[in-house]
């Protein structure tokens, strides 16, 4: 008889996610992890009387959320304060124009009309085909099983318009957008969320198109900090049994043959179950937990043909006064093509270019309590994406280089004489997102997000290699994201239920 019925690896969204939906349906749930905080990439630690967010900084989409916990015969408000913030982000353009872009949708048009009046019927028109996607597509689609062909027919044949999407599945993010406007402010306000899934406009999948419309059905800032998000699911999965010990590294998978049985922790305790569900990245669990040997030689080839998604550095700034901002989201950015050629001669050339995409989270202004009374909190993501090995040279030692960058950028966007007013100042490196989360290469998305790895193409929430192990989070599909690796893990606990409920 075995210890556990699932053993949960790492309480991430996806894990936590997991675990608290099968704990509900009556099963012995233990959740290891590593780190001394549960969350993952959406949580937040404080230092200084500042309370930073490691990584994610804002809910979109909130539906996955609202769903996990009517599973759990819970209503989310009594566990999750999410605050609503609008405008959803303000954006300025290399020439430093600047744009205020309001949740609520018509008030958006009006800004669309001034910024591109020769686009703004081409705008009406995406809008209402985007507006239609979010609302029948994603919720066809969202906590859908579409890990193998017939998964997905089943979803299309119970969502038969879901066909409508097929054009939009085939295009890349650029193409999207492009065969959409040709004013290159509205270009560009609609192609840097490529990037939030992970990748470049002309390799992302044109779906992303639609992240600049479902910001319009709100977003929204946990009272107290982005781990208001796990310690919510962790809280109701708690109330129906599920065990969470942090501080506890697995180091593998135990294995009878090809059947998962039970993990081994760092320090060699064994423990049992009857299922195993990894929620951190799919190559590691694969090659590193489960390793090659135990792995049949076509899905060796499989695992090792994904690419680890992007890194990210991450700038935590404490200032002792208000900040020269408007919105929760800052963006700044250049057109298409730049973006494109951040990937191209910069990114994949191991180079950091001096201006590339910032996002500046003003969170203080959602939830003053973040900071001492009068202080503010900025997470920042400065020249993004940034290389794992910036060419010649290692992210340890140009990290004070990196702070000057972002100090450079405070003083240009944020407040003229930022250095009179930075109480604190901290960074978190590919090298040390590695170090945190042990996600490979700093990789902040899980595995590489393209128009090719959606779907049956990314790593299936059930394995096919090994017997009784599943996987949730962002290396499955919909890929990185609170919203998606929240879906995800709803969806492995739906096909758990279905196998052993
Ligand atoms: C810088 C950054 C900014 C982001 N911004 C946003 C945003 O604004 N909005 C948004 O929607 N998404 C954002 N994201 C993405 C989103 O936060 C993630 O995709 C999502 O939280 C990932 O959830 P997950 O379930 O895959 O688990 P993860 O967050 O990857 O968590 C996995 C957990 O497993 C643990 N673990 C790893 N190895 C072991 C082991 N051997 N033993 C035990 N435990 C282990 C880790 O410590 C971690 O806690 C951002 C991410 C980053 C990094």
């Amino acid at each position: 008889m075995s210890d556990y019925d699932a053993i949960i690896i790492g309480a991430g969204l996806g894990g936590l996610s997991t675990g608290s939906i099968i704990a509900k349906n009556g099963m012995k749930v233990l959740v290891l992890e590593q780190s001394d905080i549960i969350g993952g990439c959406c949580s937040t630690f404080e230092n200084q009387g500042y309370k930073f967010d490691v990584g994610a900084s804002i809910v979109e989409l909130i539906r996955p959320l609202e769903i996990l916990f009517e599973k759990m015969g819970k209503d989310i408000k009594d566990y999750v304060d999410l605050i609503p913030c609008d405008p959803i982000y303000s954006f300025i353009t290399p020439e430093g124009k600047r744009f205020k872009i309001p949740t609520d949708i018509d008030a958006t048009n009006e800004v669309v009309k001034a910024m591109a009046p020769e686009d703004y019927e081409n705008w009406l028109k995406f809008e209402e085909f985007g507006m239609w996607l979010l609302h029948y597509g994603l919720d066809a689609m969202i906590c859908a099983d579409m890990s193998t062909f017939s998964s997905a027919l089943k979803v299309v044949a119970k969502y038969p318009k879901v066909y409508k999407m097929l054009p939009t599945l085939a295009m890349n993010h650029e193409m999207a957008v492009k065969k959409a406007f040709s004013n290159k402010d509205l270009l560009s306000s609609v192609s840097f969320q490529s990037f939030f899934a992970g990748a470049p406009p002309f390799l992302g999948s044109g779906v992303f198109g639609m992240i600049a419309l479902s910001e319009h059905l709100g977003i929204y800032y946990p009272r107290g900090g982005m781990k208001g998000i796990p310690d919510g699911i962790m809280k109701a999965g708690q109330e129906s049994g599920m065990e969470v010990r942090t501080n506890t590294k697995v180091e593998r998978i135990l294995l009878e043959g090809r059947d998962a049985k039970g993990v081994v922790l760092d320090d060699g305790t064994e423990i049992t179950s009857d299922i195993v569900v990894s929620n951190v990245n799919g190559k590691v669990t694969y090659l590193k937990m489960i390793g090659p040997d135990a792995l049949p030689k076509w899905a060796f080839k499989g695992v090792t043909s994904y690419m680890n998604s992007m890194p990210c550095p991450m700038l935590y700034v404490g200032l002792d006064t208000k900040p020269n901002l408007n919105a929760h989201h800052t963006i700044v950015t250049g057109s298409v093509e730049f973006m494109n050629e951040v990937w191209t001669k910069y990114y994949t050339q191991g180079l950091i270019p001096e201006n590339a995409m910032s996002l500046i989270c003003w969170p203080t202004e959602a939830d003053p309590s973040l900071a001492p009374e009068g202080h503010h909190v900025l997470n920042w993501i400065c020249n993004a994406p940034a290389p794992y090995s910036p060419l010649g040279d290692n992210w340890d030692r140009i990290k004070d280089w990196y702070k000057e960058q972002g100090l450079k950028e405070l003083e240009k966007y944020v407040l003229p004489d930022a250095r009179d007013h930075v109480t604190l100042i901290d960074v978190s490196t590919p090298l040390d997102f590695e170090r945190r989360l042990l996600h490979p290469e700093g990789g902040i998305y899980g595995l590489f997000s393209d128009l090719t790895s959606l779907a049956m193409f990314r790593m299936s929430n059930k394995s096919r290699a090994i017997k009784d192990l599943y996987l949730s989070g962002a290396s499955t599909h919909f890929g990185g994201g609170v919203p998606t690796s929240v879906a995800s893990g709803i969806t492995t606990a739906d096909i758990i239920m279905k196998d052993h409920g």
